[in-house]
């Protein structure tokens, strides 16, 4: 069953997408090299507990940190960890949510720390530009197919592969509601959008076009089929009567993606 917010409930849900966008951005400031991924996680969770909220991953089917932290080739779902110590001119994927007043929230961008070459400006920027495209099919009337569509034909039409098993959702009361999202489909199918419906909505870009993402031994851990580096964004997208909507702060599209400190916005390019 699809959940349709009331105003009273979408004023939570942007309350709190609004401050998980803030913390996000905390976090991220703090993403240097010599910095561990698991120095991160803390950040992150006493910034969420100083707001009263709790952190929603932490304990999610027995999840351990309060972010998921991916580097380089992990795509999703990397757990935080003391060994993990960022180093020039990786890729940090954070993925962050907090529940308060009942209501979750979700979101996640990835960043660059130190220099990074063309090719990975290149990846960040075709995520960037499927999740807006799939936004914009965020309207009433459309089908949760016309927005896996134009992100997956985007992401294929770039030369690069969609990631098949992990997909957005919708989002309330719970993380993980319905609707699915998938980053791949048909336009016209699936369940249809109304007025009132959260969407988080996450494409995944990997450098591999061919093959199938995989999980590693520890169990969380979502990689690269053949070892290319991926992408993930995520943005909580409210289905208004006009339009999409979004709740959190729109810091994974385009020139707001976020700049890593030490490099100024336009040596990115
Ligand atoms: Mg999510």
């Amino acid at each position: 069953m699809i959940t349709i917010k009331t105003p009273e409930e979408i004023l939570i849900m942007r309350e709190n997408a609004q401050k998980l966008s803030e913390i996000l951005a905390e976090v991220v400031s703090h993403a240097k090299p010599g910095v561990s991924t698991l120095d991160l996680d803390e950040i992150a969770e006493r910034l969420i507990v100083a707001w009263d909220a709790k952190p929603s991953f932490k304990g999610y089917r027995g999840f351990p940190g309060s972010v998921c932290s991916s580097i380089n080739e992990e795509i999703v779902h990397g757990i935080p960890s003391a060994d993990r110590v960022l180093q020039d001119g990786d890729m940090l994927s954070i993925d962050v949510g907090l529940i308060k007043n009942e209501f979750c929230a979700d979101t996640a961008t990835t960043v660059p720390i130190g220099s990074i070459d063309d090719r990975v400006q290149r990846l960040i920027e075709v995520d960037q530009e499927a999740l807006r495209l799939g936004i914009e099919q965020a309207i009433p009337g459309n089908r949760v197919g016309d927005i896996s569509c134009v992100i997956g034909e985007y992401i294929e039409a770039q030369g690069f592969g969609i990631v098949k098993n992990f997909v957005g959702h919708g989002i309330g009361r719970q993380m993980h509601e319905d609707p699915n999202v998938p980053n791949f489909g048909r336009a016209g199918k699936g369940p249809k959008l109304r007025a009132g419906m959260v969407l988080a909505i996450e494409p995944m870009v990997m450098e591999d076009p061919q093959g199938t993402e995989r999980v590693i031994e520890d169990g969380w851990t979502v990689v690269t089929p053949h070892g290319g580096w991926a992408v993930h964004l995520e943005e909580m997208v409210l289905i208004g009567d006009n339009g999409p909507e979004l709740l959190t702060d729109g810091h994974s599209l385009s020139d707001s993606l976020f700049t890593p400190a030490g490099v100024s916005s336009a040596s990115l390019g």
